[in-house]
């Protein structure tokens, strides 16, 4: 087996509006030189504009959450489906402000996952500890259980990303040691490995939280790293492209 291609995904969040499409085509005019694919996941109501805004390059477009149900009666939710109509080709799955914002439970996340699959998305699947699971000890069972739980046999054969985000480091300037990362790393590799056999040793995982330029060539060159899932520094095409050229 192969090791994984590496992933570079932006995560907009509730941030930006058409004027920042701008970003979006300088990130494209940057990317797609390096080793990784690139990916920029905008708020629903930009997927199509941006999709079409970079048509003629290789950084991907994903919706930030999807429903599980393909329609119906779920008023401002978006189904799978509508991501990819739009021209999504990626989607970002059980982020930590869903899990904690809305409540997704591990079987949410996975039938989401399954409603990805459906639609030809390939979900980026994120789980992290907060910090009090961290300090009591138990960081390293709850993301592995997160995984179990949020990954459906399903997913066998098809292409996805699994994101590690300790929740105390998403927007805080807070990221775990390099050791950290790596031990977490591995224990998600091995659960990977266990779920899903050879297929397990190619899936990327991303770290997400507190990536920036200074800091992205350590994290990326970390054992098991295989790409990074970035908020805050996404949203300016300069910052970006500083964390896909450490590659
Ligand atoms: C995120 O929300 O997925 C994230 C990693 O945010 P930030 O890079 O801003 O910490």
């Amino acid at each position: 087996m192969t090791a994984p291609t590496p992933l570079i995904a932006g995560n907009w969040k509730m941030n930006g509006g058409s004027a920042s499409l701008s970003e979006a085509k300088a990130v494209a005019a940057g990317a797609g030189k390096g080793a990784a694919r690139v990916a920029l996941c905008p708020p629903a109501t930009l997927i199509a504009q941006m999709a079409w805004a970079l048509r003629d390059s290789s950084v991907l477009v994903g919706g930030q959450d999807c429903r599980a149900e393909a329609s119906g009666a779920f008023t401002g939710d978006v189904a799978a489906e509508m991501l990819a109509d739009a021209g999504a080709k990626l989607v970002i799955l059980g982020h930590s402000e869903r899990r904690a914002g809305y409540g997704e439970s591990d079987a949410l996340v996975a039938a989401k996952v399954e409603a990805a699959l459906r639609a030809r998305l390939e979900p980026i699947v994120c789980v992290g500890e907060t910090l009090e699971q961290r300090k009591a000890g138990d960081a390293l069972s709850v993301v592995t259980g997160q995984v179990r739980g949020s990954l459906p046999a399903a997913l066998a054969g098809k292409p996805f990303a699994v994101a590690y985000e300790p929740v105390w480091a998403i927007g805080t300037g807070l990221t775990p040691t390099t050791a950290e990362i790596e031990e977490t790393h591995r224990a998600i590799r091995a659960t990977l490995a266990e779920m899903f056999g050879e297929a397990g040793r190619v899936v990327p995982i991303l770290y997400g939280g507190s990536v920036k330029p200074s800091n992205a060539a350590e994290i990326l060159h970390a054992a098991e790293v295989g790409g990074a899932l970035v908020g805050g520094a996404s949203l300016k095409a300069e910052d970006f492209l500083g964390i896909v050229d450490a590659l």
